[in-house]
């Protein structure tokens, strides 16, 4: 009763308020309404990962047509056992998030968590693991911004996933600059040490969220504090990788 309530009430209020791609404003009526709520032209502008990318790091290569491991993981094995990556960071979803982490828009973690749920799922975990690690922001970046794009974003991907989130296990305990517009050679040296655990991780198997993976080097750093504390797998999610 309660239910078609809510379904009669949604389609009335659809009706008069005809719901907006969250990305571009244009309304999305009938047939055009798809999850995650973005327009059919943003939907198109969302490049998927493709075929031929780094199978451990996710790492798009751009002249080969099948996947397989790249030169820096084979030179430097990572922590993690594998990334998950909706898409390339471009197009819609690189406007999407930085709207997200720039411009307050909080309704987009929601789609682009739906979207890196999706490509999760359908890549499989091969085994169970036991929650979902959001990777964190100093508490004064998080007082200025309101709120952890990489937590929300893991929100929508717990719920498909069945997974809990454990946000307060993994936490930076030193205010770094943002790794973006920083030289390669400085971004390691940038994170060394910046996080901290609060809690117990011994024998656990996590999935580690966040928004984008560029070089790696914050995934990186997570994976070495996590591994430290014990932790028995690292699986990465993404919903952009550049
Ligand atoms: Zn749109
Ligand atoms: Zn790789």
């Amino acid at each position: 009763m309660w239910q078609e309530f809510c379904t009669s009430l949604k389609a009335s209020v659809d009706f008069f308020l005809p719901p907006a791609c969250l990305l571009c404003g244009q309304r999305l009526q009938g047939s055009t309404r798809q999850q995650p709520d973005f327009c059919e032209a943003c939907m198109a502008g969302v490049t998927p990962l493709g075929p031929a990318h780094c199978c451990l790091c996710a790492q798009p290569f751009a002249d080969a047509t099948s996947s397989h491991l790249c030169g820096a993981c084979l030179q430097l094995p990572p922590r993690f056992t594998r990334v998950h990556a909706a898409c390339r960071y471009r197009g819609s979803i690189k406007d999407a998030v930085h709207l997200l982490k720039h411009r307050n828009q909080l309704s987009l973690a929601k789609p682009l968590g739906l979207i890196l749920a999706k490509v999760v799922t359908d890549n499989g975990t091969a085994g169970p693991l036991d929650y979902i690690v959001p990777v964190p922001l100093h508490p004064h970046r998080l007082r200025r911004r309101g709120y952890n794009q990489a937590l929300e974003i893991a929100r929508p991907l717990s719920l498909q996933l069945g997974l809990p989130i454990e946000a307060r296990l993994l936490q930076r305990s030193r205010k770094t600059p943002p790794q973006q517009g920083l030289p390669a050679d400085q971004r390691s040296r940038n994170l060394r040490n910046a996080f901290r655990l609060a809690g117990q991780v011994t024998g656990a198997k996590v999935l580690l969220v966040d928004d984008i993976m560029t070089t790696g080097e914050t995934v990186r750093e997570c994976c070495r504090t996590l591994l430290q504390g014990g932790t028995e797998e690292i699986q990465v999610a993404v919903v952009g990788r550049a």
